[in-house]
């Protein structure tokens, strides 16, 4: 009824690796029934780094069959039996690929003996193989081969199975995938307790060192999102097997959530966020001279010692931006960045453009006006109020801007009238000076979803 499996590999991940050694160990819920065991043909040279841990080199299995060649008889060894491995999800996954591959569908129950072990068998130091073995007084005289690696995993279930008094493999069974699919060293109760709202939330790892922050509308939803097997970053990346707590903050506004995700990346500096490249792009408008002397405009990403006159978090952005003030200034969209096609301007054929990209207004003229465009770049800032939802139904959320400057988020009382400046500043934490921050509400002011913006007096 049962198929404990182990495999070793050409390395971590099934989208770019393949397994080179497979064992399988047949259980009928009593005890060990039967086994198989073969090395496969990768179809590559295996690492150096991975043979010193296994012992398997490239010639050991260059004689051995392929995956492919071997498909038809694994399966039949894994076929209407419920999937064992220790941390379930990596062999599985694998195998899942290989099958893929090989035409044919494979798709079973698993269990995990990590998961299993740290709920039969709690208070253990390590729930590593070898180490939970040790515990356990079950010999590895092969570990690191699949074989003796899954002769003792299948070992360690016997125990599992037998001291599992309140039904813990039953259940882990019945809600099936859900059990398997969380990170082996989280708690099912620990995720089922996460709300269902916008927030912040924290992956630790197993000092209680945080390794990735995010922010979602709905935590819930979105960290089970993490957790599937369509997100095959997190699936196959080390993260899983590290994240042992999940916290979180909750902020009721997504804009909110946004600004926290934003100052706690840069406060904690996760490394699976920065893995990830975490990177927000900013784009800026810059000026110059050109070489007949008129003053113009060019929307670029920004890069390092580049001093660009105002930044957005999106060329979107920053090109409505442009354009508003090319129709207010009656600039011409060529020599603003706007329009990168040769030939003439779009606006010269409206009347908008008074000719400078031809030469027909002076650059004299042209620059006053593109100057005291530049100028309103800096006034008439707004001071608003972004009400948004609260982390509860009687609390609203508030964001301060004061003359276009955020100044920083808090949350009162949903009756609590929010119309003075002043005032509205007892309800917030003050922010830090900080540009990301400032782009993110911005480009919210532009479009601000269901978010009520009141001006401030
Ligand atoms: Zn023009």
């Amino acid at each position: 009824m049962y198929a404990i499996v182990d495999i070793e590999t050409t390395g971590g991940y099934a989208d770019n690796h393949r397994i080179t050694e497979i064992a399988i160990y047949h259980h009928d819920g009593k005890r060990i029934t039967d086994n198989f065991r073969t090395l496969l043909n990768p179809g590559r040279k295996i690492p150096h780094f991975i043979t010193g841990l296994t012992g398997i080199t490239s010639q050991m299995v260059e004689e051995a069959p392929t995956f492919e060649e071997m498909a038809e008889e694994i399966h039949s060894w894994l076929k209407d039996r419920i999937f064992v491995a220790h941390n379930a999800h990596f062999d599985y996954s694998f195998l899942k690929k290989e099958f893929d591959g090989a035409g044919i569908n494979w798709q079973t129950k698993k269990l995990c003996t990590v998961r299993l072990s740290r709920k039969i068998i709690p208070g253990l130091e390590s729930y590593s193989l070898g180490r939970l073995a040790e515990s356990l007084g079950v010999r590895i005289p092969d570990r690191h081969r699949a074989g003796g690696d899954a002769h003792a995993t299948a070992k360690i279930f016997s125990i599992l199975l037998q001291r599992d008094d309140s039904g813990i493999i039953t259940k882990a069974l019945k809600r099936n995938s859900g059990e398997t699919i969380l990170p082996p060293n989280l708690n099912k109760e620990d995720f089922d307790k996460l709300p269902a709202k916008a927030g912040v939330y924290y992956f630790l790892d197993g000092h209680g060192q945080v390794i990735y922050v995010g922010k979602a509308v709905n935590i819930k939803k979105r960290i089970a999102g993490h957790f599937t097997g369509e997100a095959r970053e997190w699936n196959r990346s080390n993260i899983r097997n590290e994240i042992h707590n999940i916290t979180y903050e909750l902020t009721g506004s997504d804009l909110i959530a946004l600004i926290l995700e934003s100052q706690e990346i840069r406060r904690l500096w996760p490394k699976y966020n920065l893995a990830q490249k975490y990177k927000v792009e900013e784009w800026g408008i810059f000026d110059y001279e050109d070489r007949n002397g008129y003053l113009r405009f060019g929307i670029n990403i920004i890069s390092k010692g580049t001093k660009p006159l105002i930044t957005f978090s999106s060329k979107g952005d920053a090109w409505n931006f442009m354009w508003e003030k090319v129709k207010e200034f009656e600039l011409c969209p060529k020599l603003s960045g706007l329009q990168l096609a040769k030939g003439l301007c779009f606006s010269h054929q409206t009347g908008a453009c008074k000719g400078a990209c031809q030469g027909i207004e002076s650059s004299k003229k042209y620059n006053k006006r593109a100057q005291k465009s530049i100028d309103s770049f800096f006034e008439g800032g707004e001071s608003v109020a972004i009400i948004g939802q609260g982390r509860k139904a009687e609390e609203k959320s508030l964001v301060l801007v004061e003359n276009g400057s955020y100044l920083g988020f808090g949350f009162v009382h949903k009756d609590e009238a929010v119309l003075n400046l002043e005032t509205a500043k007892n309800f917030i934490k003050p922010g830090k000076e900080n540009r990301v921050v400032q782009n993110l509400v911005n480009s919210y002011l532009l479009n601000p979803k269901g978010a009520e913006v009141i001006a401030l007096s």
